[in-house]
């Protein structure tokens, strides 16, 4: 049986190699290379979550409980939640992996058992590409195959360790056949392993499309909240720009304003106060007698009225 510090140096090489190829040869972003060569390194300590009180299940449950959290983000926030709940749902996974699976793994599960499968390794295969985030499936695939590739790395490692070199031949522990199995001697436990891997098989046939219907859904409310801020911002710039529109004054009467500026102050100041008429005009009757003026003044009681 191989120990802990070979299965993860084992998958952490196929990680890098997993990792350097998809960005060498097929385009595959930086970062989702990275985290796909990340994850098949740390899925290389996944099967021994079944050892009971192990180095790999208190690593491994600490791991998800950070990652899975962190992972769930991006698709949490399309479903347009505020940011205190998603502080809060956040402290509850975290919460619920590091102490409540970490309780279910040390109760329920014995080592080699189903955790040591073939089944089981789709099962988080599964599992991994419902967490990886992204609107590319292709890229949420690829991601996944990280984990099946380290988990199935730990299995066909404990496979090989179950050979042994003995006077000139190979020879059988009896461990063999027990890592890369189809099913385990407990029927409860095999019925459980292929029941979950059925039901995530589902969940994942509808999951792409049910996620983009909500993903258009939330992009068609940042569309309709953007137009609205647009709509208000130019209603904003409609009133600073127009000062006089509230006095139902037309736009050429505006434009003449400029004209009686340039008249003599007496009769801005006649025409301003039409109330008391009577001493201005003996005062200028040359003034107010011209068309001009008139036509300013009339123009002025209109703009005033
Ligand atoms: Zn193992």
């Amino acid at each position: 049986m191989a120990d802990f510090v070979t299965h993860i140096a084992t998958s952490t090489v196929l990680g890098a190699g997993y990792g350097a190829a998809a960005y060498a040869w097929y385009d595959v972003p930086l970062s989702t290379s990275l985290l796909a060569g990340g994850l098949c390194g740390v899925s290389g300590m996944l099967p021994d979550l079944d050892s009971g009180s192990g180095r790999p299940l208190r690593e491994s449950v600490a791991f998800a409980a950070a990652v899975v959290p962190m992972m769930l983000l991006e698709r949490l926030r399309t479903f347009g939640l505020t940011p205190e709940l998603l502080v809060l749902i956040g402290a509850g996974s975290y919460l619920l992996i590091r102490f409540g699976l970490g309780w279910f793994l040390k109760k329920f599960t014995v080592h080699r058992g189903m955790f040591h499968s073939l089944p089981v390794a789709g099962v988080f295969f599964l599992i991994a590409f419902l967490l990886a985030s992204g609107q590319e499936v292709a890229l949420r695939w690829y991601k996944a195959g990280g984990v099946l590739l380290g988990y199935l790395s730990h299995l066909g490692l404990d496979e090989l360790y179950s050979l042994e070199w003995v006077r000139g031949r190979w020879k059988l522990r009896r461990s063999f056949g027990t890592a890369l199995k189809l099913w385990g001697s407990h029927a409860w436990s095999n019925l459980l392993s292929y029941g979950v891997l059925g039901l995530l098989v589902v969940v994942v046939f509808f999951e792409p499309a049910w996620m983009e219907d909500v993903q258009r859904r939330y992009v068609e409310a940042q569309a309709q909240f953007w137009e609205s801020q647009r709509e208000r911002l130019a209603a904003l710039e409609n009133a600073l720009t127009q000062p006089h529109s509230r006095s139902g004054t037309q736009q050429p009467e505006t434009t003449k304003q400029p004209e009686s500026a340039r008249n003599p102050p007496e009769s801005a100041v006649s025409g301003q106060k039409p109330a008391p008429p009577s001493p201005p005009s003996p005062q200028n009757p040359t003034e107010d007698q011209s068309p001009a003026a008139q036509a300013e003044q009339g123009s002025f009681f209109r703009f005033f009225r």
